[in-house]
């Protein structure tokens, strides 16, 4: 068992920094690598050997759920989503804009979304029974300042007007950190995605202290530091604990936006004074390109990126060169939630979903996963124009929820270059927006191919099997053979040929003993396209009169998707069944 934390893949490491915070000796420094991610690193002589940073782990102990993981699922079978209403006095009021219409759609339990990647620890999409509501804050200032529909916003106000802590992510200069308000006039710097790591500092600390003194506590951040929090806090339920995350694309290098401010600064010649990531002045909506960054600077200049992808930060976000090695196999993407009380998200796909609530200025999805944020819930309702809607439905548009990001070859080569020449050579190499768009349009190209790559070989090889087919059939009517006995003989020839090649090259058999089965398959389908063949052609040379030497041609529009089925779903299924 191991006595005290060892970093020896970086990937198991979100830097929650709550290995930090419980190491009772304050033997264990969070210290930042050459990518600029910390990571912790213990002094050995001062270990003693207590085993606390290993158990507060959430990487370590993923899997593990806090008692008060009550899904809705015990209570709520069917995982409808319901219509928010006021709590203790069952105000008959409409909750929310509203919406008489209860959704009959089933909330979660749907698959088709669901990602190959292993979905964290959670069971998967067919398991889950969350609640989904689409989401306005109905202060319209405050959802401006918000990234979607100032959800987290709502939630917060009402936790500080209960005498409660909001512990959030605020931007101090050029660091991203979390800190604690229990004051209105602190969310305003809460508000807002920072697409940068922030760092957890002291806080599951301060909160552990909070909670001991029955104040409610809200806290706000990447799931994987909402898991840090609970595994920092041993896994107890806590009645006045309220947590929120977020559906995460990733977190980027912290030194990476020092670097770009850095930079913005001295080209400028001037202090940046406020920054936001995402500015709403054109409007939200799925394709981004509204959004894009605003800032000011001491001399009195501002600069609004857009569209988006005028900002070079941004598109080395959003391009997934730049993000912490945890988040490209992310083990917090799960359904259901093994932590967070509520997760917020932008309502890509909402204007097919509820239209009514998409007036472009930003609508936040909330997910629903614990017995007690449903009751909570209840508490917020006036402060929130919501519609209950189905989970599968409305997470369709939003894959981060349960896919990491791909680490391509290029986030390492980025990090290279970045550590050798610096941050000017990597912004001119890999950020600017023609870099960004030439790896999206390959990046759809290559999924496409993934997704057709078979079928694409199977007709490379179809054509080898026609041009061998034809051969010999062209070469029997020139000796006089009938057509029906060349035809014959071409088959068998392309027969062996199609055997050849979609077993080593299209469907990758390599299951010595179903060889022959597999030929024998092939034969049979091969055959029934045959017969189809020689039908197909009789039809067009004896009844359509199509000259015999184009028929052939013909009849490939139907016997090569008939074949390439058989081939995949009989002939050569053995390997995929393995
Ligand atoms: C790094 C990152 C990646 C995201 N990826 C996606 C995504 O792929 N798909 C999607 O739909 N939504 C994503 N979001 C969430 C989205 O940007 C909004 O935060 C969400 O729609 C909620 O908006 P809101 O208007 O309700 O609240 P907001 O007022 O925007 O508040 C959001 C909350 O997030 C906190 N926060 C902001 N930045 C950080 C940070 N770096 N670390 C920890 N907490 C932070 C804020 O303090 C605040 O409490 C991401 C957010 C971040 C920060
Ligand atoms: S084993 Fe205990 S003392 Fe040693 S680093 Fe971990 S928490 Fe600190
Ligand atoms: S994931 Fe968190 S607790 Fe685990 S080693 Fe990293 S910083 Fe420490
Ligand atoms: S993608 Fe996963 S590991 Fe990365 S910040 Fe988000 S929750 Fe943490």
């Amino acid at each position: 068992m191991n006595k005290l934390i060892l970093i020896e893949d970086k990937s198991k490491c979100t830097g929650c920094n709550a290995c930090m915070q419980i190491c009772p000796a304050k033997c264990i420094e969070m210290k930042r690598d050459a990518e600029g991610f910390w990571y912790p690193v213990a002094d050995k002589d001062k270990c003693l050997k207590c085993n606390a940073c290993v158990n507060a782990c959430p990487v370590i102990n993923c899997g593990k759920v806090h008692s008060g993981n009550l899904h809705l699922s015990n209570e709520n079978e069917t995982g409808d989503a319901k219509t928010i209403r006021k709590n203790e006095t069952e105000s008959d009021e409409k909750a929310g804009c509203g919406n008489e219409t209860e959704s009959d759609e089933k909330a979660g339990c749907g698959n088709e979304n669901e990602s190959d990647d292993k979905a964290g620890c959670g069971n998967g999409l067919e398991q889950c029974k969350v609640l989904a509501y689409g989401c306005r804050n109905r202060d319209e200032d405050v959802r401006y300042k918000s990234s979607s529909g100032g959800v987290f916003s709502a939630f917060a106000k009402e936790i500080i007007e209960d005498g409660g802590v909001v512990f959030a992510c605020v931007l101090k200069g050029k660091k991203a950190v979390i800190e604690k308000t229990c004051d209105i006039s602190g969310l305003e710097a809460m508000r807002g995605s920072k697409y940068v790591q922030c760092d957890t500092q002291n806080a599951y600390s301060e909160i552990k202290e909070i909670l001991a003194s029955n104040r409610k506590v809200l806290f706000v951040g990447t799931p994987c530091q909402t898991a840090g929090l609970y595994s920092f806090l041993g896994y107890r339920e806590y009645p006045n604990l309220f947590t929120m995350d977020f559906i995460c694309h990733g977190v980027p290098s912290p030194k990476l936006f020092e670097d770009y401010v850095d930079s913005i600064e001295s080209k400028n010649k001037s202090k940046v004074t406020s920054f936001k990531f995402r500015n709403k002045d054109k409007g939200w909506s799925q394709t981004g390109l509204q959004l894009g960054t605003y800032y000011e600077l001491k001399n009195g200049k501002t600069v609004r990126n857009y569209p988006a992808f005028k900002d070079r930060y941004m598109n080395a976000f959003l391009d997934d060169v730049a993000l912490r090695p945890s988040c490209y196999d992310c083990r917090f993407k799960s359904i259901p939630k093994s932590y967070a009380d509520y997760t917020v998200a932008d309502f890509w796909g909402i204007s097919k979903i509820i239209p009514e609530l998409n007036d472009k200025k930003g609508t936040s999805l909330l997910l629903v996963h614990s017995k007690k944020g449903e009751e909570y819930l209840k508490e917020i309702a006036e402060a929130l124009e919501a519609l209950p809607v189905g989970f599968k439905e409305s997470v369709k548009r939003n894959p981060p929820l349960l896919k990491s990001a791909v680490r391509y070859k290029r986030r390492d080569r980025f990090f290279e270059d970045y550590e050798k020449y610096g941050y000017d050579y990597v912004e001119k190499k890999y950020m600017s927006a023609f870099k960004w768009g030439t790896h999206k349009a390959f990046s759809v190209f290559g999924s496409i191919w993934k997704r057709f790559e078979q079928f694409i070989k199977f007709g490379i090889v179809g054509i080898s099997n026609t041009v061998i087919c034809l051969a010999v059939y062209y070469l029997g009517l020139l000796v006089g053979i009938d057509y029906r006995i060349s035809y014959t003989l071409g088959f068998l020839a392309s027969v062996c040929n199609a055997f050849y090649w979609n077993n080593k090259y299209v469907f990758k058999n390599k299951q010595e003993k179903s060889i022959l089965k597999a030929f024998a398959k092939v034969f049979a389908s091969y055959g029934l396209s045959f017969v189809i063949s020689i039908i197909l052609m009789n039809i067009f040379v004896e009844l359509l009169h199509i000259p015999s030497v184009i028929a052939p041609l013909l009849k490939l529009v139907v016997t090569i998707p008939i074949n390439f089925v058989l081939n995949k779903v009989w002939a050569f299924k053995d390997k995929k069944i393995k």
